[in-house]
């Protein structure tokens, strides 16, 4: 029997507890389990031995990823950054990467400050033209890394255009879906091979674990990247592994409701004078409102915005709004505002951000659960008070 998403967020991986019956998996403390007697010889090595190998915590958390995604497979990492690595581990010297040129900040810093030291390559190429993927194929290329929702920008790849050049090709996709996340985006139906995310955001939801995962369909493309998690030991704790679960069993709720705020919020700051542009993938003006209409099944959390004023507004609005911290991060229960230019995205060369259009004069919203109203009024009194005439009027 198949089960809807909601139902196997509560129950996949997660069989009530066999000794006492308890009904959520429990927080498996240990880093060593007692074997019987020796492996190897006939006897069948144990089920646990060592938590960096196998924790049952960890173990329930990589099932039910693994179902939420649609794969058999799935792999639990430290942070979104420990799990992009362990792909990358999984490459050679001389390995040719092509990728999404607006990824998530620290992505493209382990691409081009760390595996390019080793020798992988990479070509960071506008992938919202599935045409430039075939075009950016070489000899060596071992995989294509997508991401959309892209970061901050919002731009929308096709995933199966993508995914079927790169197939031809016989190249690896990989897709980091954390924005998207699996309620509104199964990237393995659309074709690809392996999905990234950080947990760390939505999955996790509430500002406080940080984790990273891997889900695969493929046997032994899991093989090789479980090798990679066990010889590098980039892993998350059990006490994480039961924080993800427990935010992962509201996710369908959380994303939804996200979504729903985060349009009233678009809507809102499109219309408003004092804003220059929205980036909104719910938005009719988004570019590409179509392909986001035909590729997912919701518009996610998270929008970009230009404020009249450029960076001086956006000061002064930091030091007005109640309900936005300033804060890195995404995802979470908690609205929060980010300036990419400086924060997430402060370790990408200022020319290159110019090149991609990060621009310093964009703020990312992450939307929050608070009551969309109360948000709206936070931007509508902070927007109201930092008006150029009236920084005028307090300044003189
Ligand atoms: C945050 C983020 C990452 C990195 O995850 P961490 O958990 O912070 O290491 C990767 N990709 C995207 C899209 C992210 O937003």
């Amino acid at each position: 029997m198949s089960y809807h998403f909601e139902t196997l967020a509560i129950h996949a991986g997660q069989p009530n507890e066999a000794l006492t019956g308890a009904v959520v998996t429990p927080i498996y403390q240990t880093t060593t389990f007692a074997q019987d007697e020796l492996a190897g010889l006939g006897v069948a090595p144990p089920a646990y031995c060592y938590t960096r190998s196998g924790n049952p915590t960890r173990e329930a958390l990589e099932a039910n990823l693994a179902a939420l995604e649609g794969g058999r497979f799935g792999l639990a990492f430290s942070s979104g950054l420990a799990a992009a690595n362990a792909v990358l581990q999984a490459l050679s010297a001389g390995d040719h990467v092509v990728a999404s040129q607006d990824l998530y900040g620290g992505c493209y810093r382990l691409f081009t400050k760390i595996f390019a030291r080793f020798g992988v390559r990479f070509s960071l190429i506008d992938t919202t033209r599935p045409q430039n993927v075939a075009k950016a194929i070489e000899p060596a290329t071992k995989l294509l890394w997508l991401e959309s929702p892209s970061n901050p920008l919002l731009k929308i790849t096709d995933l199966a255009a993508c995914s079927e050049a790169a197939k031809a090709r016989r190249i690896k996709v990989l897709v980091d879906n954390t924005f998207a996340t699996p309620v509104h985006q199964r990237p393995l139906a659309l074709g690809a091979d392996i999905v990234l995310h950080s947990t760390t955001k939505y999955i996790g939801g509430h500002c406080d674990v940080l984790g990273g995962a891997l889900i695969v369909d493929d046997e032994a493309t899991y093989e090789s990247l479980k090798f990679v998690q066990n010889a590098t030991g980039g892993v998350p704790g059990p006490q994480d592994c039961f924080l993800q679960l427990r935010g992962i069993k509201t996710l369908a709720l959380r994303v939804r409701r996200h979504a729903e705020n985060a349009l009233a919020i678009a809507e809102f700051l499109e219309a408003h004078s004092e804003v220059e542009t929205v980036i909104y993938p719910g938005l009719a003006s988004h570019p590409q409102h179509e392909l986001a209409q035909r590729q997912t099944s919701g518009f996610g959390g998270i929008m970009s915005v230009e404020f009249v004023g450029g960076v001086e507004r956006i000061r002064a609005l930091i030091g007005q709004l109640k309900l936005w911290p300033l804060a890195e991060s995404l995802g979470g229960v908690k609205s929060l505002l980010c300036h990419p230019a400086t924060m997430t995205h402060a370790s990408v060369e200022p020319a290159e951000r110019r090149r991609i259009g990060i621009g310093d004069g964009l703020v990312r919203l992450s939307v929050g659960l608070e009551n969309v109203e109360d948000l709206i009024d936070d931007l509508d009194q902070a927007l109201e008070a930092t008006r150029s005439s009236r920084l005028q009027e307090v300044a003189s």
